[in-house]
């Protein structure tokens, strides 16, 4: 693979780069690409079955499916039971997934957490299983390879600091600590810092570079916005389309609480966009007439 590009925008008169992981691939892209790198490059006989969990509309999910495709492996995903408007959502992630061999499976919301303890003790030799949203420590590989592209080609930029959203954290605490010499700074989008914290500690230490920005509103995780789309908009008609879930809340962040130059790391997503954006309509915070894509 090549290194994915850098691209530069300007928003509210403040210089950008944009690391293009967006680019990558159209099912696995972004940041959910690095953190399944080591899968990627794990031959296709080792494994035969791949076991996750978690929501239907996820970007990890996703990707999952795209990797299980490539590599013949057979992908189980588990949910809890969807409602109804759930299943009908035959857009976005979900429909997609389905359409590249994921096999669903729904739990009952009273036994599920303990159902999926279960499964991962007995899952046997030829079956891979992950964690939701890829929280393991095998994406550490994959975040080493984008911090020595962002070392490369950054060269002669004067950049010392980058930026991407944490769900999990994963993406943002193993770059900060391939990237010792940069500032890396993140957001909460799920929870808040001292829960992004504790689920960061769970995979390795918190290093000094990571710089974690709390949101100055609360958001509640994939809650459609004015502001976030808005600032959705603002990055679109630059040419850039990102996701509506995680990278509103960091680009927020960045332009009220920072003023350095960064690297701001696209962690892909925007296949999402598609369900997101009929929620927007529907809350008439975009009108339907209007051109957005
Ligand atoms: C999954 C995801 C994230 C969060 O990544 P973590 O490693 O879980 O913090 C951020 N942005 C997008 C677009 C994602 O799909």
């Amino acid at each position: 693979m090549q290194n994915s590009p850098l691209s530069k925008i300007i928003l509210e008169e403040r210089e950008f780069f944009v690391k293009r992981d967006d680019l990558i691939d159209p099912c696995l892209a972004g940041n959910k690409y690095r953190k399944l790198y080591t899968l990627l490059n794990t031959p296709d006989n080792i494994y035969d079955t791949l076991i996750s969990y978690g929501g239907t509309q996820s970007n990890a999910m996703l990707a999952l499916a795209a990797l299980c495709q490539k590599k013949k492996w057979k992908f189980l995903y588990y949910t809890k039971k969807l409602s109804a408007t759930q299943k009908e959502r035959g857009s976005g992630n979900y429909a997609h997934a389905l359409k590249l061999g994921m096999q669903h499976i729904e739990i009952e919301n009273d036994f599920y957490k303990e159902f999926i303890a279960s499964l991962r003790l007995h899952v046997n030799a030829k079956t891979c299983f992950v964690d939701q949203g890829g929280a393991v420590q095998e994406a550490k590989a994959g975040l080493k390879v984008l911090a020595q592209e962002i070392q490369e080609q950054s060269r002669g930029l004067h950049v010392k600091a980058v930026a991407t959203p944490s769900g999990t954290g994963t993406t943002a605490l193993f770059l900060a600590l391939a990237l010792p010499e940069y500032r890396v700074y993140t957001t909460p989008c799920i929870g808040d810092s001292s829960y992004l914290k504790t689920q960061m500690r769970a995979l390795a230490e918190i290093p000094n570079n990571l710089v974690i920005l709390e949101p100055k509103r609360k958001y509640h995780f994939a809650k459609p916005y004015k502001e976030f789309y808005e600032i959705y908009k603002a990055l679109h008609v630059k040419g850039i389309e990102f996701d509506l879930l995680y990278a509103p809340a960091m680009w927020q962040a960045l332009l009220e609480q920072t003023s350095e130059k960064m690297i701001y790391i696209h962690s892909g997503g925007v296949s999402g966009n598609e369900s997101m954006l009929k929620r927007y309509r529907k809350k008439r915070f975009v009108s339907d007439c209007a051109k957005i894509s």
